[in-house]
């Protein structure tokens, strides 16, 4: 008799991220340790898109971003003004409290800015170089060479950031001439790949070499095509130990930039590749610069990396629910729970953690709120004008008039201070 086991009967592997170790670097501001890599949450990163120079307007969008929960903000440092501009920066944000700390973005002049404004280079925690726009010929080496001695000598990370828009064109042309030798030449595409990583594995290489400790060497070598992305990511992880920072670059705006850099991180980070994700989303008009921190909250968020908000489950709606009654109720209570974040945040330790769902009619209201830890099913078209709430799985009440949405907002509030509020210690 066949003994294999029967495949219909057997257990399914549960999909889960499968964790890279790679080594582990610290960004430092005061007593603010933000630690990448190794066992370190996957990190959320965002940049300005203010003139440096604009001391008070740069800051004052640092502290958005950085209350939207990018735990890193990336500012240009271009010019000499701006990098005068820096540490006042710095200290404005200080002085608001906002300890997130700075990343300096340098390109073809950094070593000359990171040597003569030591102010700036002391007022940001990483430096980012781009290993294609530090110099060219000779100058190239000396130049990369000034920018990891400050980074040496101000104890600080950086992260090699490679960019298929500004690929070391030297390196390029050789692997190009390298490749024109070989027997059976690589097609174009491959080239690029293979530069892009050469490009951050020697730059890595270099600054270990003169002196830098490797943890605190980052890399990122960005693409705009998700399976380029995925593709460059999986050799470069392959290839070293070094932790990486993920993002889709010049991802677009909208719908676009959003599904493509949801979907190219996704696909790398389920793979345990990336230490630290940028949502590179071009603004649309009117739109505020923290959305591209939003959509890398519930990126991490929906992989089951990290937990930031509340999940509200709520399903699409259908001809069940043809009035525009639930779309409202579901967004006010989804706006409520927003909005009561910052306040439970601090009040109400792992409250990031609850899962709500706000559903639509009878047919999957009542199932999937009991899957949730508490989960309203809100009348479709048709049934009698009641609300069955379900708590901890079980129904609790049932809600009915004018006022569900408040009523409801109320049970919320009284579930998450019994759950996670803490308990005072009796004297
Ligand atoms: S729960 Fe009801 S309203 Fe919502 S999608 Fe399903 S059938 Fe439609």
């Amino acid at each position: 008799m066949d003994q294999s086991p029967d495949p219909m009967n057997a257990p399914i592997a549960a999909a889960y991220p499968r964790p890279r170790r790679s080594r582990q670097a610290r960004v430092v501001w005061g007593s603010r340790v933000v630690t990448i890599g190794g066992d370190a949450p996957v990190r959320v990163q965002s940049m300005t898109n203010t003139d440096t120079v604009d001391v008070i307007g740069t800051a004052i969008q640092v502290k958005e971003l950085a209350q939207a929960g990018s735990e890193l903000v990336r500012i240009t440092v271009n010019t000499p003004e701006a990098a005068q501009a820096v540490p006042h920066i710095r200290e404005q944000l200080d002085r608001m409290g906002i300890d997130v700390p700075l990343v300096g973005d340098f390109h073809y002049n950094g070593h000359t800015l990171l040597s003569l404004y030591p102010d700036c280079a002391r007022a940001l925690s990483k430096y980012r170089i781009n290993p294609g726009n530090v110099g060219k010929g000779r100058k190239r080496d000396a130049q990369f060479a000034q920018m990891i001695e400050a980074a040496m000598r101000y104890q600080r990370p950086v992260r090699i950031g490679v960019n298929w828009g500004s690929l070391d064109q030297d390196l390029l042309a050789q692997m190009m001439d390298d490749n024109a030798g070989r027997a059976a030449p690589w097609d174009a595409k491959q080239v690029m790949y293979q530069a892009l990583v050469q490009s951050g594995l020697q730059s890595a290489r270099e600054a270990c070499a003169l002196g830098m400790d490797p943890d605190q060497v980052i890399i990122s070598c960005k693409v705009s095509g998700v399976q380029d992305l995925v593709t460059v990511y999986r050799a470069l992880a392959a290839r070293c130990d070094h932790a990486l920072h993920l993002g889709l670059t010049e991802a677009g705006m909208g719908t676009k930039g959003t599904v493509g850099s949801s979907v190219a991180l996704g696909l790398l980070l389920q793979e345990g590749i990336g230490d630290t994700i940028r949502v590179s989303l071009t603004p649309q008009p009117g739109e505020a610069r923290t959305q591209e921190v939003v959509v890398a909250l519930e990126i991490l968020q929906a992989l089951g990396l990290r937990a930031f908000n509340p999940s509200v489950t709520a399903c699409p709606g259908c001809g069940r629910t043809t009035s525009t009654t639930f779309q409202e109720l579901a967004k006010q209570i989804d706006d409520h729970l927003r909005a009561r974040m910052p306040v439970w945040r601090s009040l109400y330790p792992g409250v990031e953690s609850l899962r709500v769902a706000v559903m639509g009619c009878i047919v999957n209201g009542p199932g999937e709120s009991k899957h949730a830890d508490i989960g309203i099913s809100l009348p479709g078209t048709g049934e009698a004008p009641a609300a069955p709430v379900f708590i901890d799985g079980q129904k609790a009440l049932t809600l009915r008039g004018e006022g569900i949405v408040a009523e409801f907002q109320q049970i919320v509030e009284s579930y998450i201070q019994r759950r996670f509020g803490v308990t005072s210690t009796p004297v």
